[in-house]
């Protein structure tokens, strides 16, 4: 069983439920666990997933997601980041961005690499 970590910025939802939407058939057909940060998962959840939903990002969801990288629970990192907005939780933003590059953690931070990495997993 595999787990993937689903993150979205306010401004990139629209594009996560879209991605989610188009890759149904792929994420529905493997065995994957799907945890997310609070609003992320409530929409992953109206997209029709099961979600295991941790605190919102801005109150520690990214915190959660980065110690269970570190703690190896975790597969593959998709998270949709803002460029273009400013963020209270950049430091943990930062520190998930890091602890993938340091225990080796497929990550994308934009759609176009999300597709092909879920393309890794046919
Ligand atoms: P959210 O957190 O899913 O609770 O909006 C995401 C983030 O801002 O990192």
């Amino acid at each position: 069983m595999k787990t993937i970590a689903i993150i979205a910025h306010d401004g990139k939802k629209p594009e996560m439920v879209q991605f989610l939407n188009e890759n149904r058939d792929i994420l529905h057909s493997k065995q994957l666990k799907i945890i997310a940060t609070g609003t992320t998962g409530s929409k992953t959840e109206a997209a029709g997933y099961e979600v295991e939903k941790l605190l919102s990002g801005p109150l520690g969801g990214d915190a959660q997601i980065a110690a269970r990288i570190a703690e190896k629970k975790v597969d593959m990192v998709i998270f949709f980041r803002d460029p273009l907005d400013k963020h209270p939780h950049e430091p943990d933003i930062f520190m998930l961005m890091r602890l993938c590059d340091v225990h080796n953690v497929p990550l994308a931070t934009n759609p176009a690499t999300a597709r092909l990495l879920i393309r890794g997993l046919e």
